[in-house]
Protein backbone atom coordinates (compact mmCIF):
# COMPACT_ATOMS: atom_id res chain seq x y z
CA UNK A 1 0.00 0.00 0.00
CA UNK A 2 1.08 3.17 -0.85
CA UNK A 3 0.58 5.45 2.13
CA UNK A 4 3.16 7.56 3.52
CA UNK A 5 4.69 6.97 7.33
CA UNK A 6 6.13 9.21 9.95
CA UNK A 7 9.55 8.43 8.18
CA UNK A 8 8.02 10.36 5.20
CA UNK A 9 7.92 13.43 6.88
CA UNK A 10 9.92 15.95 8.87
CA UNK A 11 8.60 15.78 12.84
CA UNK A 12 11.04 17.77 14.18
CA UNK A 13 9.42 20.55 16.43
CA UNK A 14 6.28 19.80 15.48
CA UNK A 15 3.25 18.60 17.34
CA UNK A 16 2.37 15.33 16.40
CA UNK A 17 -1.48 13.85 17.58
CA UNK A 18 -1.04 9.11 17.20
CA UNK A 19 -3.82 7.63 17.42
CA UNK A 20 -3.21 4.37 19.46
CA UNK A 21 -5.06 1.56 20.44
CA UNK A 22 -4.99 1.34 24.03
CA UNK A 23 -7.79 -0.84 24.49
CA UNK A 24 -6.31 -2.62 27.03
CA UNK A 25 -8.01 -6.25 29.42
CA UNK A 26 -7.58 -5.16 32.68
CA UNK A 27 -8.48 -6.85 36.00
CA UNK A 28 -11.28 -5.75 38.92
CA UNK A 29 -8.73 -3.73 40.52
CA UNK A 30 -7.46 -1.69 37.10
CA UNK A 31 -4.23 -3.69 36.68
CA UNK A 32 -3.35 -4.18 32.99
CA UNK A 33 -3.22 -8.37 32.09
CA UNK A 34 -2.28 -7.82 28.61
CA UNK A 35 -0.36 -4.69 27.93
CA UNK A 36 1.11 -6.18 24.19
CA UNK A 37 -1.03 -3.53 23.08
CA UNK A 38 1.20 -0.71 24.46
CA UNK A 39 4.14 -2.39 23.65
CA UNK A 40 3.51 -2.95 19.97
CA UNK A 41 2.73 0.76 19.72
CA UNK A 42 6.03 1.62 21.51
CA UNK A 43 8.44 2.06 18.03
CA UNK A 44 6.34 4.95 16.49
CA UNK A 45 6.16 6.85 20.07
CA UNK A 46 9.73 6.02 20.09
CA UNK A 47 11.04 6.93 16.58
CA UNK A 48 8.63 10.08 17.55
CA UNK A 49 10.72 10.64 20.44
CA UNK A 50 14.19 10.47 19.33
CA UNK A 51 13.17 12.91 15.96
CA UNK A 52 12.22 15.70 18.07
CA UNK A 53 8.47 15.26 17.83
CA UNK A 54 5.89 16.66 20.51
CA UNK A 55 3.82 13.77 21.22
CA UNK A 56 0.06 13.98 21.86
CA UNK A 57 -1.74 10.23 22.16
CA UNK A 58 -4.72 9.56 21.94
CA UNK A 59 -6.53 6.02 22.54
CA UNK A 60 -10.47 4.68 23.28
CA UNK A 61 -10.65 2.06 26.50
CA UNK A 62 -13.36 -0.06 26.11
CA UNK A 63 -17.40 1.48 26.02
CA UNK A 64 -17.90 4.52 27.98
CA UNK A 65 -20.80 5.67 26.03
CA UNK A 66 -19.82 8.94 25.46
CA UNK A 67 -19.92 9.23 29.26
CA UNK A 68 -16.78 10.09 31.58
CA UNK A 69 -16.75 6.70 33.47
CA UNK A 70 -13.47 6.07 35.92
CA UNK A 71 -13.11 2.80 35.35
CA UNK A 72 -12.36 3.72 32.14
CA UNK A 73 -9.89 5.82 32.07
CA UNK A 74 -6.45 6.13 30.62
CA UNK A 75 -4.75 5.92 34.08
CA UNK A 76 -3.15 2.90 33.99
CA UNK A 77 -2.15 2.95 30.39
CA UNK A 78 -0.21 6.26 31.28
CA UNK A 79 1.58 4.64 34.12
CA UNK A 80 2.11 1.42 31.79
CA UNK A 81 3.23 3.70 29.00
CA UNK A 82 5.73 5.74 32.04
CA UNK A 83 7.58 2.60 32.58
CA UNK A 84 8.05 1.14 29.23
CA UNK A 85 9.45 4.88 27.91
CA UNK A 86 11.18 5.51 30.77
CA UNK A 87 10.04 9.18 31.09
CA UNK A 88 7.12 10.49 32.41
CA UNK A 89 3.67 10.21 29.82
CA UNK A 90 1.59 13.15 31.17
CA UNK A 91 -2.11 12.34 31.17
CA UNK A 92 -4.79 15.10 30.50
CA UNK A 93 -7.81 15.40 32.81
CA UNK A 94 -10.40 15.34 29.53
CA UNK A 95 -9.74 14.80 25.95
CA UNK A 96 -10.39 18.45 24.63
CA UNK A 97 -11.10 20.45 27.55
CA UNK A 98 -8.75 23.11 29.58
CA UNK A 99 -6.45 19.91 30.94
CA UNK A 100 -5.73 19.11 27.62
CA UNK A 101 -5.24 22.44 26.25
CA UNK A 102 -2.78 23.41 28.96
CA UNK A 103 -0.49 20.43 28.46
CA UNK A 104 -0.60 19.90 24.69
CA UNK A 105 -0.02 23.98 24.66
CA UNK A 106 3.12 23.70 26.77
CA UNK A 107 4.64 20.43 25.54
CA UNK A 108 8.07 20.36 24.80
CA UNK A 109 10.00 18.27 22.24
CA UNK A 110 10.22 14.90 22.92
CA UNK A 111 7.77 14.98 25.36
CA UNK A 112 4.81 12.32 25.44
CA UNK A 113 1.06 13.71 26.71
CA UNK A 114 -1.69 11.26 26.66
CA UNK A 115 -5.52 12.21 26.28
CA UNK A 116 -8.10 10.73 28.11
CA UNK A 117 -10.47 8.40 26.81
CA UNK A 118 -11.73 9.81 23.41
CA UNK A 119 -15.33 8.11 24.28
CA UNK A 120 -15.92 9.82 27.28
CA UNK A 121 -17.20 11.98 24.26
CA UNK A 122 -20.09 10.53 21.83
CA UNK A 123 -19.00 12.82 19.29
CA UNK A 124 -16.22 10.37 19.03
CA UNK A 125 -17.99 7.66 17.14
CA UNK A 126 -20.49 9.86 15.95
CA UNK A 127 -17.34 11.22 13.86
CA UNK A 128 -18.37 14.94 14.49
CA UNK A 129 -16.68 17.68 13.08
CA UNK A 130 -16.85 20.29 15.19
CA UNK A 131 -15.16 17.73 17.81
CA UNK A 132 -12.43 16.27 15.27
CA UNK A 133 -11.78 20.05 14.84
CA UNK A 134 -10.98 20.93 18.11
CA UNK A 135 -8.74 17.72 18.87
CA UNK A 136 -6.88 18.74 15.98
CA UNK A 137 -6.07 21.82 17.12
CA UNK A 138 -3.81 20.66 19.75
CA UNK A 139 -1.23 19.70 16.64
CA UNK A 140 0.49 19.84 13.27
CA UNK A 141 0.03 16.38 12.35
CA UNK A 142 -1.83 13.46 12.70
CA UNK A 143 -0.25 9.67 12.90
CA UNK A 144 -2.94 6.83 12.79
CA UNK A 145 -1.11 4.24 14.24
CA UNK A 146 -4.42 1.89 15.75
CA UNK A 147 -5.66 -1.12 13.16
CA UNK A 148 -7.98 -2.69 15.46
CA UNK A 149 -10.26 1.00 14.98
CA UNK A 150 -8.93 1.81 10.92
CA UNK A 151 -12.60 0.29 9.98
CA UNK A 152 -14.05 2.78 11.97
CA UNK A 153 -14.90 6.12 10.71
CA UNK A 154 -14.85 7.91 13.97
CA UNK A 155 -13.41 11.94 14.79
CA UNK A 156 -9.85 10.36 15.67
CA UNK A 157 -9.33 7.64 13.68
CA UNK A 158 -10.29 9.15 10.41
CA UNK A 159 -11.99 12.79 11.24
CA UNK A 160 -9.06 14.64 12.09
CA UNK A 161 -7.45 13.98 8.84
CA UNK A 162 -9.55 16.52 7.16
CA UNK A 163 -7.67 19.11 9.26
CA UNK A 164 -4.37 17.63 9.38
CA UNK A 165 -1.83 16.33 7.16
CA UNK A 166 -2.23 12.62 8.07
CA UNK A 167 0.44 9.93 7.98
CA UNK A 168 0.21 5.82 9.05
CA UNK A 169 2.83 4.74 12.08
CA UNK A 170 4.49 1.95 12.16
CA UNK A 171 1.82 -0.88 13.07
CA UNK A 172 -0.14 0.04 10.35
CA UNK A 173 2.76 -0.18 7.61
CA UNK A 174 3.66 -3.74 9.02
CA UNK A 175 -0.31 -4.48 8.59
CA UNK A 176 -0.97 -2.86 5.40
CA UNK A 177 2.71 -4.54 3.88
CA UNK A 178 1.54 -7.77 5.10
CA UNK A 179 -1.93 -7.71 4.18
CA UNK A 180 -1.61 -5.51 1.50
CA UNK A 181 1.06 -7.34 -0.44
CA UNK A 182 -0.72 -11.05 0.49
CA UNK A 183 -3.97 -9.77 -1.37
CA UNK A 184 -1.76 -7.53 -4.20
CA UNK A 185 1.21 -9.70 -4.82
CA UNK A 186 1.11 -12.95 -3.13
CA UNK A 187 4.03 -15.59 -3.45
CA UNK A 188 1.54 -18.78 -5.13
CA UNK A 189 0.66 -21.03 -4.02
CA UNK A 190 -1.96 -18.78 -1.87
CA UNK A 191 -3.98 -20.60 0.42
CA UNK A 192 -6.72 -19.24 2.60
CA UNK A 193 -8.27 -21.17 5.43
CA UNK A 194 -11.57 -19.62 6.99
CA UNK A 195 -13.26 -20.71 9.90
CA UNK A 196 -15.62 -19.06 12.48
CA UNK A 197 -18.80 -19.76 13.59
CA UNK A 198 -21.37 -18.37 10.42
CA UNK A 199 -21.29 -18.27 6.89
CA UNK A 200 -23.27 -14.79 6.99
CA UNK A 201 -19.98 -13.01 9.02
CA UNK A 202 -17.73 -14.36 6.14
CA UNK A 203 -19.27 -14.01 2.93
CA UNK A 204 -17.60 -11.24 1.56
CA UNK A 205 -14.37 -12.36 2.40
CA UNK A 206 -15.38 -15.80 1.13
CA UNK A 207 -16.11 -13.84 -2.16
CA UNK A 208 -13.43 -11.51 -2.20
CA UNK A 209 -10.87 -14.32 -1.23
CA UNK A 210 -12.10 -16.73 -4.54
CA UNK A 211 -10.89 -14.02 -6.45
CA UNK A 212 -7.12 -14.17 -5.05
CA UNK A 213 -6.24 -17.63 -4.09
CA UNK A 214 -5.48 -20.93 -5.14
CA UNK A 215 -7.11 -22.82 -2.60
CA UNK A 216 -10.04 -21.90 0.04
CA UNK A 217 -10.17 -24.72 3.66
CA UNK A 218 -13.02 -24.02 5.07
CA UNK A 219 -13.48 -25.08 8.56
CA UNK A 220 -15.57 -24.52 11.76
CA UNK A 221 -19.04 -24.31 11.81
CA UNK A 222 -19.49 -22.43 8.94
CA UNK A 223 -18.93 -25.64 6.60
CA UNK A 224 -22.51 -27.10 8.00
CA UNK A 225 -24.29 -24.74 5.81
CA UNK A 226 -21.86 -26.06 2.87
CA UNK A 227 -22.85 -30.23 3.22
CA UNK A 228 -26.64 -29.21 4.15
CA UNK A 229 -26.89 -27.30 0.71
CA UNK A 230 -25.28 -30.25 -0.66
CA UNK A 231 -28.31 -32.09 0.72
CA UNK A 232 -26.91 -34.03 3.53
CA UNK A 233 -28.11 -34.02 6.90
CA UNK A 234 -25.90 -32.32 9.91
CA UNK A 235 -28.06 -33.19 12.99
CA UNK A 236 -27.86 -30.15 15.21
CA UNK A 237 -24.87 -28.35 13.73
CA UNK A 238 -24.87 -24.72 13.11
CA UNK A 239 -26.50 -24.56 10.00
CA UNK A 240 -27.83 -21.39 8.14
CA UNK A 241 -31.16 -22.15 6.37
CA UNK A 242 -31.08 -18.98 4.49
CA UNK A 243 -27.61 -19.40 3.30
CA UNK A 244 -27.65 -22.70 1.30
CA UNK A 245 -28.15 -21.06 -2.07
CA UNK A 246 -25.64 -18.74 -1.21
CA UNK A 247 -23.16 -21.42 0.06
CA UNK A 248 -24.08 -23.38 -3.80
CA UNK A 249 -23.25 -19.84 -5.36
CA UNK A 250 -19.64 -19.80 -3.55
CA UNK A 251 -19.17 -23.47 -4.29
CA UNK A 252 -20.22 -22.70 -8.14
CA UNK A 253 -18.21 -19.60 -7.90
CA UNK A 254 -14.77 -21.30 -7.24
CA UNK A 255 -15.32 -23.97 -9.93
CA UNK A 256 -15.78 -21.17 -12.21
CA UNK A 257 -12.60 -19.26 -11.19
CA UNK A 258 -10.09 -22.80 -10.43
CA UNK A 259 -10.14 -22.25 -7.02
CA UNK A 260 -9.66 -25.28 -4.93
CA UNK A 261 -12.45 -25.10 -2.32
CA UNK A 262 -11.78 -27.75 0.36
CA UNK A 263 -14.61 -28.69 2.84
CA UNK A 264 -13.71 -31.37 5.87
CA UNK A 265 -14.16 -35.11 4.52
CA UNK A 266 -14.68 -36.08 8.27
CA UNK A 267 -16.04 -33.97 11.16
CA UNK A 268 -16.04 -34.61 15.25
CA UNK A 269 -19.63 -34.53 16.58
CA UNK A 270 -20.66 -34.10 20.63
CA UNK A 271 -23.70 -35.04 21.83
CA UNK A 272 -24.19 -31.52 23.62
CA UNK A 273 -22.53 -28.13 24.01
CA UNK A 274 -20.40 -29.10 26.86
CA UNK A 275 -16.75 -29.32 27.39
CA UNK A 276 -17.06 -32.98 28.67
CA UNK A 277 -19.32 -34.21 26.11
CA UNK A 278 -19.87 -37.89 24.40
CA UNK A 279 -17.92 -37.42 21.20
CA UNK A 280 -17.01 -39.52 17.94
CA UNK A 281 -15.36 -38.84 14.16
CA UNK A 282 -17.71 -39.21 11.50
CA UNK A 283 -18.29 -38.77 8.03
CA UNK A 284 -19.46 -35.48 6.87
CA UNK A 285 -21.83 -37.10 4.82
CA UNK A 286 -23.33 -39.50 8.35
CA UNK A 287 -23.88 -36.72 10.79
CA UNK A 288 -26.00 -38.15 13.09
CA UNK A 289 -29.55 -36.99 14.16
CA UNK A 290 -29.44 -35.48 17.55
CA UNK A 291 -25.52 -34.91 17.66
CA UNK A 292 -23.90 -31.84 16.78
CA UNK A 293 -20.49 -30.99 14.66
CA UNK A 294 -17.76 -29.18 16.50
CA UNK A 295 -14.26 -29.53 15.16
CA UNK A 296 -12.97 -31.17 12.30
CA UNK A 297 -11.64 -34.68 12.45
CA UNK A 298 -8.77 -36.71 11.49
CA UNK A 299 -8.71 -37.59 8.00
CA UNK A 300 -9.50 -33.74 7.37
CA UNK A 301 -6.41 -32.59 9.08
CA UNK A 302 -4.60 -34.72 7.34
CA UNK A 303 -6.09 -33.64 4.40
CA UNK A 304 -5.37 -29.74 5.40
CA UNK A 305 -2.06 -30.14 6.41
CA UNK A 306 -0.57 -31.59 2.90
CA UNK A 307 -2.07 -28.63 1.73
CA UNK A 308 -1.09 -26.03 3.90
CA UNK A 309 2.48 -27.86 3.25
CA UNK A 310 2.78 -26.85 0.03
CA UNK A 311 1.68 -23.55 0.46
CA UNK A 312 4.03 -20.12 0.00
CA UNK A 313 1.87 -17.50 1.36
CA UNK A 314 -1.17 -18.71 4.00
CA UNK A 315 -4.08 -16.25 5.65
CA UNK A 316 -5.95 -18.01 8.40
CA UNK A 317 -9.16 -16.17 9.82
CA UNK A 318 -11.02 -17.85 12.06
CA UNK A 319 -10.95 -21.39 14.41
CA UNK A 320 -11.67 -24.64 12.48
CA UNK A 321 -13.71 -25.63 15.14
CA UNK A 322 -15.01 -24.78 18.88
CA UNK A 323 -11.44 -24.52 20.29
CA UNK A 324 -12.51 -23.01 23.33
CA UNK A 325 -13.10 -26.90 24.41
CA UNK A 326 -10.23 -29.28 24.62
CA UNK A 327 -11.80 -32.20 22.97
CA UNK A 328 -12.66 -30.11 19.99
CA UNK A 329 -9.51 -27.70 19.75
CA UNK A 330 -7.53 -30.48 17.94
CA UNK A 331 -8.35 -29.17 14.81
CA UNK A 332 -7.38 -25.58 15.64
CA UNK A 333 -4.84 -26.51 17.17
CA UNK A 334 -3.05 -28.96 14.39
CA UNK A 335 -3.97 -26.21 12.03
CA UNK A 336 -1.99 -23.69 14.18
CA UNK A 337 0.81 -26.02 14.60
CA UNK A 338 1.36 -27.26 10.85
CA UNK A 339 1.24 -23.78 9.83
CA UNK A 340 4.15 -22.46 12.64
CA UNK A 341 6.59 -24.91 10.53
CA UNK A 342 5.82 -24.35 6.95
CA UNK A 343 8.35 -22.54 4.73
CA UNK A 344 5.48 -19.59 3.80
CA UNK A 345 4.59 -16.39 4.31
CA UNK A 346 2.15 -16.78 7.19
CA UNK A 347 -0.83 -14.17 8.14
CA UNK A 348 -3.30 -14.93 10.97
CA UNK A 349 -6.03 -12.27 10.25
CA UNK A 350 -6.69 -11.35 14.41
CA UNK A 351 -9.57 -12.12 16.64
CA UNK A 352 -9.79 -15.89 17.50
CA UNK A 353 -7.15 -17.76 15.47
CA UNK A 354 -4.82 -15.39 17.06
CA UNK A 355 -6.03 -15.94 20.50
CA UNK A 356 -5.61 -19.84 19.65
CA UNK A 357 -2.05 -19.41 18.47
CA UNK A 358 -1.22 -17.78 21.58
CA UNK A 359 -2.58 -20.28 23.32
CA UNK A 360 -0.58 -23.12 21.76
CA UNK A 361 2.27 -20.85 22.44
CA UNK A 362 3.35 -20.19 18.58
CA UNK A 363 2.56 -16.68 19.07
CA UNK A 364 6.63 -16.03 17.32
CA UNK A 365 6.30 -18.53 15.16
CA UNK A 366 4.08 -16.59 11.90
CA UNK A 367 5.29 -13.62 10.02
CA UNK A 368 2.42 -11.79 10.94
CA UNK A 369 -0.59 -11.88 13.26
CA UNK A 370 -2.86 -8.95 12.50
CA UNK A 371 -4.06 -6.59 15.78
CA UNK A 372 -7.11 -6.15 14.12
CA UNK A 373 -10.19 -8.82 14.22
CA UNK A 374 -12.86 -6.69 12.46
CA UNK A 375 -10.26 -4.14 10.98
CA UNK A 376 -8.08 -7.17 8.97
CA UNK A 377 -11.92 -9.35 8.30
CA UNK A 378 -13.10 -6.17 6.28
CA UNK A 379 -9.21 -5.37 4.87
CA UNK A 380 -9.23 -8.65 3.51
CA UNK A 381 -12.64 -8.32 2.25
CA UNK A 382 -11.06 -5.29 0.27
CA UNK A 383 -13.20 -2.71 1.95
CA UNK A 384 -11.39 0.67 1.72
CA UNK A 385 -10.74 1.27 5.58
CA UNK A 386 -11.56 4.74 6.89
CA UNK A 387 -8.56 5.01 9.08
CA UNK A 388 -6.32 4.13 6.10
CA UNK A 389 -8.20 6.01 3.53
CA UNK A 390 -7.26 9.04 5.11
CA UNK A 391 -3.77 8.71 4.87
CA UNK A 392 -1.71 10.58 2.20
CA UNK A 393 -0.50 8.50 -0.04
CA UNK A 394 3.28 8.61 -1.53
P1 LIG B 1 -15.90 -16.10 14.44
O1 LIG B 1 -16.03 -14.98 15.41
O2 LIG B 1 -16.95 -16.15 13.40
O3 LIG B 1 -14.49 -16.23 13.88
O4 LIG B 1 -16.19 -17.42 15.27
C1 LIG B 1 -15.36 -17.86 16.28
C2 LIG B 1 -16.14 -18.76 17.17
O5 LIG B 1 -16.68 -19.81 16.40
C3 LIG B 1 -15.31 -19.41 18.26
O6 LIG B 1 -15.85 -19.05 19.49
C4 LIG B 1 -15.46 -20.89 17.98
O7 LIG B 1 -15.59 -21.64 19.15
C5 LIG B 1 -16.76 -20.96 17.20
N1 LIG B 1 -16.86 -22.16 16.40
C6 LIG B 1 -16.04 -22.63 15.47
N2 LIG B 1 -16.47 -23.80 14.99
C7 LIG B 1 -17.62 -24.10 15.63
C8 LIG B 1 -18.55 -25.18 15.55
N3 LIG B 1 -18.35 -26.19 14.72
N4 LIG B 1 -19.61 -25.12 16.36
C9 LIG B 1 -19.79 -24.10 17.19
N5 LIG B 1 -18.97 -23.06 17.31
C10 LIG B 1 -17.88 -23.06 16.53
Amino acid sequence: MNKKTVRDIDVKGKKVLVRCDFNVPQDENGNITDNRRIVSSLPTIKYLMENGAKIILCSHLGRPKGEVKKEFSLAPVAKELSKQLGIEVKLAKDVIGESAKELTSNIKEGEVVLLENVRFHREETDNDPEFAKKLASFADVFVNDAFGTAHRAHASTAGVANYLPAVSGFLIEKELNFMGNALENPERPFVAILGGKKVSDKIGVIDSLLEKVDTLIIGGGMAYTFFKAMGYNVGNSICELDKLDLATELMEKAKAKGVKLMLPVDTKVGKEFDKDTESKIVKYTEIPDGWEGFDIGTETIKMYEEELKKAKTVVWNGPVGLFEFEQFAVGTNSIAKCLANVDAITIIGGGDSAAAIEKAGLSDKFSHISTGGGASLEFLEGKKLPGIECLQDK
